[in-house]
């Protein structure tokens, strides 16, 4: 953050860069263009033009390209919500995820089934639920310690069966630390001899009391295997989102996260993201971690061709430059440009923490240059 690349330097001050070189030289500093001279060293330059230099940290200078922005309280629209799933191993998460997508997804008219993009969207009338498709905390974890959180409520999975379980109290505590409210599936109740009222008793030794108990945990008793109680508790996912009046600005440059990516043989680097403002649009310059480019195409989780997607709505990109992480935040930027340079300071951050000394440079290497 201290130190700036000579060439980056001589296009902040307008002055060529082998005519600073020289003047660095005189000085007794040998470098080469692409190297990068202390802060002090470059003020003293800059003096000799007559230009007072002020410190601009790589964070800054990142900032400043990235653009983000507050928005205005009367830009804001009503968003869908964001949907975790947790619970432990075999309480019936992905059979849960499974029997929301089949009850309510519609198959696409080529009769294809719903393809899988980490996420998918549920319309219940006029409103929609986004479930993020990985169930299990690993996801949720990764991303929340990446600065990132998506989520806007979590369906809690408790097989009635079986009860409140080491990795029930883990979600439990994930949930909390987020601030993220808890919806409990209390599931499996197809099943004879369970008691649900068994689950309720457990879960307000952590805190969770039911709201038929007279506290604020609204409990939904499922079945998975014969869809007894989806419609409940979607309704009620749809109630708490009311309650959290989750809003976002739908007309401003986009910012997301990268909840999935992979490297597709045929289509390149390809990321699943959750727009989380703004309207992300085909042609937008992106960047992502490292990643950057261009929208080339944008899919839904329908598999669908769509031009936009705005906030809530998860979907897949191609057009990046590399295959950024999950939990990386996706931001639009100006153009294409401005999306490298950001890439670029990015990697000269991670290369810092891995070099912390400069290379030493040879006599010739200097008058290549000069
Ligand atoms: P996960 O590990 O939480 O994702 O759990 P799974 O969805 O893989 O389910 C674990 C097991 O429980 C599987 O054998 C499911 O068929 C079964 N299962 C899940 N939900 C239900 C349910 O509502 N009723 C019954 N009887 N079995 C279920
Ligand atoms: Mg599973």
């Amino acid at each position: 953050p201290d130190s700036i690349r000579v060439s980056e330097f001589a296009e902040k001050i307008k002055r060529p860069a082998t005519e600073i070189l020289k003047k660095l030289l005189l000085m007794g500093v040998m470098v080469t263009i692409n190297q990068e001279i202390s802060f002090e060293v470059a003020e003293k330059i800059a003096e000799q033009y007559n230009i007072l230099l002020e410190k601009e940290t790589k964070q800054e200078r990142e900032e400043e390209l990235i653009n983000d922005f507050e928005d205005k309280e009367e830009d804001l629209r009503p968003r869908p919500p964001v949907v975790t799933v947790m619970g432990h191993v075999d309480h019936g998460k992905t059979s849960l995820l499974d029997a929301i997508r089949h009850s309510r997804v519609v198959e696409t008219e080529a009769g294809g089934i719903t393809q899988h993009i980490g996420a998918y969207t549920v319309d219940i009338n006029d409103k929609k639920i986004v479930f993020l498709d990985t169930p299990g905390h690993e996801a949720f974890t990764a991303m929340r310690a990446r600065g990132a959180q998506v989520t806007d409520i979590a369906v809690l999975v408790v097989a009635a069966d079986d009860g409140v379980m080491p990795q029930t109290i883990e979600a439990i505590n994930h949930a909390k630390a987020a601030n993220v409210p808890i919806i409990v599936a209390i599931n499996k109740i197809d099943k004879s001899g369970v008691n649900p009222d068994r689950v309720k008793q457990e879960l307000t030794e952590y805190g969770l009391i039911p709201e038929d108990w007279g506290g604020d945990t609204i409990c939904v008793p499922v079945s998975a295997k014969t869809k007894q109680g989806i419609d409940t508790l979607l309704e009620m996912i749809l109630l708490v989102a009311e309650m959290q009046e989750l809003k976002a600005n739908p007309n401003r440059p986009a910012k997301g996260t990268i909840i999935e990516a992979k490297l597709d043989k045929g289509r390149g680097p390809v990321a699943t993201v959750i727009v989380q403002k703004g309207t992300l649009k085909v042609g937008d310059s992106i960047i992502a971690g490292t990643a950057y480019g261009k929208v080339r195409a944008l899919i839904d989780d329908k598999g669908k061709k769509v031009k936009s997607a705005g906030p809530s709505m998860p979907v897949e990109i191609l057009g990046l430059s590399e295959v950024p992480n999950a939990g990386d935040i996706l931001y639009v930027v100006s153009d294409e440009k401005t999306a490298r340079q950001i890439s670029e300071i990015r990697k000269e951050k991670e290369k810092q923490k891995y070099f912390a000394s400069s290379s030493k440079i040879t006599l010739q290497d200097l008058y290549s240059q000069i």
